[in-house]
């Protein structure tokens, strides 16, 4: 704190001695500008220590006056680093584009002041509510341990606050390590660090989830809880030997699937009011379909959120619990212990629920219960992980249910994905091919609303921020089951069409949000490829 406050008196101290030099000289601007600039430069340099995770905070005041004598120089030394690891690891840009970015970047931290990245106020517990620091550590330096706990902490307040849903900590090569958030699906690279460093930060994860520290080639798993002013999130850790030396991935799982519910997560008016219809009804099969990260889950905690947990039995069988549902009993699985889905499915048709949510059916086992339980007075909502809705049905089929089955218990499948959306701060006019041109004019379609990623301090660079669900949906009425049942060559179709009939439709919604300048054809391409 003194070095912060001497910091923050040097610029009026600064102009001052600069005054009063130029007393005796004529005023030169371009003397003011660069002196104007240096004293900018030892600010943005000393602000860039202040928050770096690469300098241990024993060394921080050193750095710090060093920044402030030197700032510029260490300024472009570390610019030309962290623009050649760009490079290195986002080949595609160019040095221009890249030295671009940073300018407006150091410009935009210059307005939104210092404490724009708060300091953490964090605690990471293990499952029995025991702190990190009471069982990381032993027989260590007390400083080193606390320098590894900060670092870890800071990992994990940062893949809070950019609402990441994967860490994952992995080998570069002998000496160096990688650390990468999952943000609205795509991983992006935080830093690298220096191996032992990092090394001695995943064994404080593992000591913390209860795994083996010792243990760093069988692959593992565990979770812990972080305590944050905003309240706790969960994280589910696994790890396994590679070469070069252990891989961490820490999931994520988000509290805030269960705040959305049918009006707020993107769905058309047509759409929630069919689901809305579907979800009072008193059995059948609502089935969600997507591969994995296409925001399935949030849409089944969504649909569960509109059901009236008081007066209907609610049970839930997940992998794992993303979020708790009050009033609603949610059973996790757990195949080490024998807790299976189909286990859980069997025993829960015990206890009377009305409503049943099957995270995901893997097996013929659990298709099959869920079905029969569709068809015997409960209403239940499973995911499968498939492409389209049609592809959704032949998996089932695949499965070892009987068309019969399928007809009679399914009532509605929806598929879903997620496009992520333009960062609004930064996002450009799309630049189009004649080709592109062409197309939409012969289509009649509006394209001077179309935009591409830009890249600037608020998105992290990558043009994008949030995220917005498209959807297709396949209401399973009567004349469609009859169908189902009566003719092979309806299945066989449904087999020919596979993913590409439903994903146009799917293209069809997303290009709506290209033409309406909320993503970019670039994302849309990237998701339905
Ligand atoms: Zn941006």
């Amino acid at each position: 704190m003194e070095t912060l406050a001497l910091i923050k008196c040097f610029p009026a101290d600064s102009l001052l001695i600069a005054a009063s030099g130029t007393e005796s000289l004529s005023f030169n601007p371009i003397k003011l500008v660069v002196l104007c600039g240096w004293v900018y430069l030892c600010f943005y340099f000393v602000q860039q220590v202040q928050y770096s995770l690469l300098v241990p905070p024993k060394y921080k005041t050193i750095a710090k006056l060093s920044a402030l004598f030197v700032g510029p120089i260490l300024f472009f030394v570390l610019l030309i680093v962290d623009i050649q690891r760009q490079i290195s690891s986002e080949g595609h840009k160019n040095v221009i584009e890249i030295i671009k970015q940073r300018l407006r970047n150091a410009f935009a931290s210059s307005r939104s002041s210092s404490n724009s990245r708060e300091e953490p106020t964090i605690r990471l517990l293990d499952s029995s509510g025991t702190e990190l620091k009471q069982i990381y550590g032993h027989g260590k330096s007390k400083r080193e341990d606390r320098h590894i706990l900060d670092l870890t902490e800071h990992i994990i307040w940062d893949a809070l606050q950019e609402q990441a849903s994967d860490i994952l900590i992995d080998p570069r090569d002998n000496s160096t390590y990688t650390v990468r958030f999952r943000v609205d699906g795509v991983l992006r690279t935080v830093e690298n660090l220096d191996a032992d460093k990092c090394k001695a930060v995943i064994n404080s994860i593992k000591a913390v989830s209860n795994m083996d520290i010792s243990e760093r080639r069988r692959p593992q798993d565990g979770a812990f809880i972080a305590q944050t002013a905003d309240g706790k999130a969960s994280f589910r850790v696994a790890s396994a030997g590679v070469v070069n030396g252990e891989k961490l991935s820490v999931r994520v799982l988000s509290q805030k699937a269960g705040m959305y519910t049918l009006d707020n997560i993107g769905l058309t008016d047509k759409y929630r009011s069919i689901i809305k219809e579907e979800i009072t009804k008193p059995s059948g099969m609502i089935l969600m379909c997507g591969p994995t990260g296409s925001g399935k889950t949030t849409s089944l905690y969504a649909m569960l959120n509109e059901i009236d947990l008081y007066t209907r039995n609610v049970i839930t069988v997940e992998d794992p619990i993303e979020c708790v549902l009050p009033n609603a009993s949610q059973i996790e699985v757990n195949p080490k212990a024998g807790i299976t889905f189909a286990k859980s499915l069997r025993s829960i048709l015990r206890q009377d629920p009305d409503v049943i949510s099957v995270g995901e059916i893997r097996d013929e086992e659990t298709a099959g219960i869920a079905l029969r339980a569709s068809q015997t007075g409960h209403l239940v909502f499973a995911t499968v992980h498939s492409y389209s809705n049609e592809s959704a049905m032949v998996r089932l089929l695949d499965l070892g249910v009987t068309p019969v089955l399928m007809s009679s218990g399914l009532d509605l499948v929806i598929s879903q994905r997620l496009l992520r959306r333009l960062c609004t701060d930064c996002k450009k006019p799309a630049q189009l091919t004649q080709k592109q041109i062409d197309d939409f004019r012969r289509k009649k379609i509006d394209y001077k609303h179309l935009f591409r990623a830009g890249g600037c301090q608020e998105c992290h660079g990558t043009g994008y921020r949030g995220r917005t669900a498209i959807f297709d949906m396949l209401v399973v009425d009567n004349e469609l089951k009859a169908s189902i049942v009566s003719s092979d060559s309806w299945i066989t179709e449904l087999r020919k069409a596979g993913d590409e009939q439903g994903k146009s439709h799917l293209r069809k919604q997303g290009l709506k949000m290209v033409l309406s300048g909320v993503t970019s054809l670039e994302e849309l391409k990237r998701v339905l490829g």
